[in-house]
């Protein structure tokens, strides 16, 4: 009997596409066919690496979260270990009208429990509403259900006032998310803080913002400790690390994952339609290179669904249509990087980074200081700034020319930070739909998406869209999809 090697097709080439098919391969073995379309002319999505004359610098993602040591473990397993290095101690800080303010410790993404250590970020007005919060002798406490949800800034605007959403939330979640708190769901984004309503509604106790924030906050207390006290008595108690990244860029991973996965990528092709067939699905692909132009069929016993949302949505039309209609209802922020490296650093602040108050006299959203950030940056250039623009409910910076970009970047810079050097190099990378926005009920809305994928043979899929954007989130997302798939043609 001949047995015909399984075909699967991954759509996408970003970190959740190319992880995809890295464990298809462990999964199928080499026998199998798999076949990776990606639409741009390179591989890699979001994460995007680019050489200069003294080293590789980021356009796209940065950093990933270090706690979590399954991406850690993954990266290892990779042979990358020894290309993780970890960020400076430094600071970042708050640009609030119009200057710079150290960023409150003890929030939970900006939330704070009480007044303290915020006086020079907030009024005494808000300071006071803010003390007054959690008293159950003052306020009336928050009418939580279990499982409940709600929108970040219209939460926080309630308890506290908009000053604290503005000047603290916004900008801390605007970081990584590319939208304000108004524009986000509390499960989906601090899902600590809503698991911790979760809690103190299912006792019965009084609840309060200012009270679920402190519970979060001594529970990571509680966990540190526990941390610290299993270190060895010989051993320096060390830093946590929050975030690492890759010495040489990601694309070392980008680029190993795709080799290691003996995939044929097919770039500058999009798949345009998924059906399916007898024995499993056609998937329609698009060529936009001048050469290999038209569109052709391949057949394919498993798929996985790797692109934005946007993308994803129409595809999964024909093969799971509630899927379809949910991911493709998944609404994106544009954002716009400016890397500017310069031959002087004098006069360049001791910080890791400024991120601006929503609002701001200033068209940038965030500066990056990767050479004060990154210790691997500094040896290679005196000074390096990443400035960001664009946020779901304003795109119209990522809108502008390169030339205006870059002024603004520089005059932002200057004026956030007095840095004035020239730059002698800089980068322009714009994300159009870059990040997934996480509205409320996202959660809910992806669990019935992938109910109805499971239902599917053969048919997975996952991307920044589902469960959050972090890296080592769609590492993990993927890896289940891959599992999926390979599980159910093996
Ligand atoms: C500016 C920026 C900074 C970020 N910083 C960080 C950070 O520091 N840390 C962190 O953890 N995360 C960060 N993120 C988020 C993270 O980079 C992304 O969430 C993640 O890389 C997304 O990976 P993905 O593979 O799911 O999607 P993508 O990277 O979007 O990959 C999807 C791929 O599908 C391709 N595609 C689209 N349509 C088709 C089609 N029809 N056919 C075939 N292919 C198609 C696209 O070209 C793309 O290559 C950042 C994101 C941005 C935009």
């Amino acid at each position: 009997m001949v047995v015909t090697p399984q075909t699967v097709v991954v759509i996408g080439a970003g970190i959740s596409g190319l992880t995809s098919a890295y464990e298809l391969r462990r999964k199928l073995g080499r026998g199998a066919r798999i076949v990776v379309i990606e639409k741009a002319p390179t591989i890699g999505g979001k994460l995007k690496t680019v050489s200069s004359d003294r080293g590789p610098l980021e356009v796209g993602a940065e950093a990933y979260l270090a706690f979590r040591k399954d991406a850690t473990e993954f990266f290892s397993r990779l042979g990358l270990g020894e290309q993780l290095v970890a960020p400076s101690a430094l600071p970042s800080q708050l640009y609030v009208d119009g200057s710079l303010r150290s960023l409150p410790r003890n929030t939970i993404m900006g939330v704070p429990s009480g007044p303290e250590g915020l006086e020079s970020i907030l009024s005494p007005e808000t300071l006071d509403r803010i003390a007054m919060e959690s008293d159950p002798s003052i306020s009336a406490g928050i009418h939580w259900v279990p499982g409940d949800d709600a929108n970040v800034g219209q939460l926080v605007e309630a308890r506290y006032g908009s000053e604290v959403v503005d000047r603290i939330v916004s900008p801390l979640l605007g970081g990584v998310y590319s939208s304000t708190a108004y524009d986000l769901g509390l499960r989906a984004t601090i899902p600590q803080l809503a698991a911790a309503f979760d809690q103190m509604a299912s006792a019965g106790e009084f609840v309060s913002l200012g009270g679920a924030v402190k519970k979060v906050l001594d529970e990571r207390k509680r966990f540190q400790q526990a941390r610290l006290g299993s270190e060895s008595v010989h051993s320096k108690p060390h830093r946590p690390v929050v975030f690492q990244t890759f010495r040489d860029g990601f694309e070392v991973l980008y680029r190993t994952l795709a080799e290691e996965s003996g995939a044929e990528i097919r770039l500058n092709t999009s798949a345009v339609a998924l059906a399916r067939t007898d024995t499993g699905f056609a998937v329609s692909l698009e060529s936009s290179s001048e050469s290999e132009g038209g569109v052709e069929t391949i057949d394919a016993d498993g798929v996985v669904l790797a692109a934005p949302a946007h993308v994803t949505g129409p595809l999964l039309a024909d093969v799971a249509a509630d899927a379809s209609e949910i991911i493709g209802g998944v609404d994106a922020a544009s954002s716009a990087v400016v890397a500017m490296c310069f031959d002087t650093s004098e006069g360049l602040p001791e910080i890791n980074g400024v991120l601006c108050e929503a609002g701001a006299d200033l068209s940038a959203k965030a500066f990056t200081i990767s050479s004060r950030k990154w210790p691997h940056i500094a040896q290679r250039y005196p000074a390096v700034v990443r400035a960001s623009f664009g946020r779901f409910d304003d795109d119209s910076h990522v809108h502008r020319t390169d030339e205006d970009l870059l002024a603004r970047a520089r005059q932002d810079l200057a004026r956030a930070t007095g840095f004035t050097a020239e730059p002698v190099a800089t980068m322009v990378q714009r994300w159009w739909r870059g990040i997934p926005r996480f509205d409320v009920g996202h959660g809910q809305l992806m669990e019935f998406a992938q109910a109805n994928i499971a239902d599917v043979r053969g048919l997975a899929a996952s991307g920044a869209w589902l469960s959050g954007p972090g890296i080592p989130e769609c590492i993990s997302n993927a890896r289940a999809a891959a599992d999926k798939v390979a599980g159910e043609i093996y």
